[in-house]
Order: structure tokens, then C-alpha cells, then sequence
């Protein structure tokens, strides 16, 4: 789980341990290709996922549609032949990262619809992360709803083709989230549970391995690799 590959913002700056440096982002993805792993978007991790397909690979994700990923993350993937989801708030698409400035997180921009295009022509994939960036527990049953289902179709709508990833904002779900969410005709959805997927996970609660600013190689291969530290802990 990435959310921005860029220059950090200034020390002291919240949550800028979320922002990666694209030398450490190519650095791991260099690392697992050496390995032998292939990076796959969410679409094309799902048959391993389902256990109907075998093979040394790992799942990308990067929240909420960062330009930033657009622009130094994408040129490294396609280097390496990979693919990886991006999870978009579609009613923030050429907008920011409105829903951190409270926190005193720096607005990022995010990509617009054209570019929104060419992450999808660069066969990459696009996920639904809500319209609005919502606490989904929060909102009435209808308005959850809302949010889940008809960012799905407007992403479709504006693109043209079948948007089956979903991802929970912050996080925050529930049974009944989960359940929205795959009604919604979503065939997975992510969480920021840590940990690697395992076989007898739902295919609407996978868990994730946060990759932050100070994850170090080591860390980071320790993190991708090995069930050491896969205690399951929220974030
Ligand atoms: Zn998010």
C-alpha cells in the first residue's frame, strides 16, 4: 500500500512519512523483479488470489490518484512490466487530497480525468476509493451506498469499461461495508489491515503492507516477504 511517490514534504509536516522517494520506490521494485516477483494490479493478482493461478507475484496499490504516482511512479512500472491499482475519490478527480487538510497534511494534487486516462492506457488500474473520501461506518445505510455503488458507475461512465476494485477510505469498514461493496457487483475491496493476503482471506478484506517514507529495503523485503511480522494490526 502506497499513497504518494515524490519529494517529501518539509520535516514536521504530517504524514509526510506517506510520501515515498521515487529512488526508494524504483529501488524496491527493482528488488522484488530481481527476485523474480511480478508486481500486479489488483484485477491481475485476483485468480492468485482465488488460488486458481500460481506464482511468484504481489499485489500494488497506491490510495487515492495521486498526480505525483502519474508521474514518477508509472515510468518505473512500465519498466518492469508491472501493474498496480489506483484507487480514485472521483469527485476530487483534478482536485486534492481535500479530506487531510484538517490534519495539516499538504495538498497534493490529484489526477485529472485525461490523466485518470492514461494511468488506464498505460494498463494500469483504476479502483473506486468513494466519491468523497468518506467514513463509510458513519453515513446512513443509503448514503454509504451512495458513496460504494455510484462511484463504481461514474468511474465506468467516464471510462468507458468495468471498474471491480474498491478500497475503504481511512480504512474504516464494517460487515456491512463489506457487504455493500461486493452488492455493489466490486469483486474485492482493501483494507489498511497489515499483513499478507492468505488463502482463507475474504475477497473484500484483504489486508496490506504499508510502505512509508523510512521503510528501508530491508524492511521493505522483510515486510513483502516473510509472515514474521503479520500480526494483523490495524493502522
Ligand atoms: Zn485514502
Amino acid at each position: 500500500m502506497y499513497h504518494q511517490i515524490g519529494e517529501p514534504a518539509p520535516k514536521g509536516t504530517p504524514y509526510r512519512g506517506l510520501t515515498v522517494h521515487p529512488k526508494d520506490f524504483t529501488r524496491q521494485m527493482a528488488w522484488m523483479s530481481r527476485l523474480g516477483y511480478r508486481g500486479l494490479s489488483m484485477r491481475d493478482l485476483l485468480p492468485y488470489l482465488k488460488g486458481e493461478a500460481k506464482g511468484k507475484v504481489f499485489g500494488i496499490t497506491f490510495d487515492d490518484g495521486y498526480r505525483n504516482v502519474l508521474q514518477n511512479a508509472l515510468p518505473v512500472l512500465t519498466h518492469y512490466g508491472f501493474t498496480s491499482t489506483n484507487y480514485f475519490v472521483v469527485h476530487q478527480l483534478d482536485g486534492g487530497n481535500v479530506w487531510d487538510y484538517a490534519k495539516g497534511i499538504p495538498h497534493s494534487g490529484l489526477m485529472s480525468l485525461d490523466e485518470m486516462k492514461q494511468w488506464a492506457h498505460a494498463g494500469q488500474e483504476v479502483g473506486s476509493h468513494t466519491l468523497d473520501h468518506v467514513h463509510l461506518p458513519e453515513l446512513s445505510p443509503e448514503a454509504a451506498h451512495h458513496q460504494i455503488a455510484h462511484s463504481k458507475a461514474e468511474l465506468e461512465r467516464l471510462l468507458g469499461f468495468e471498474v471491480s476494485a474498491f478500497c475503504y477510505p481511512y480504512g474504516d469498514e464494517t460487515p456491512d461495508i463489506r457487504a455493500m461493496a461486493q452488492k455493489a457487483g466490486y469483486s474485492n475491496a482493501t483494507t489498511t489491515v497489515r499483513g499478507l493476503a492468505r488463502p482463507d482471506d475474504t475477497l473484500f478484506g484483504l489486508p496490506r503492507v504499508t510502505v512509508a517514507r523510512s521503510t528501508n529495503i530491508v524492511r521493505f523485503l522483510q515486510k513483502c516477504l516473510t509472515r514474521l511480522e503479520d500480526k494483523r494490526r490495524r493502522d
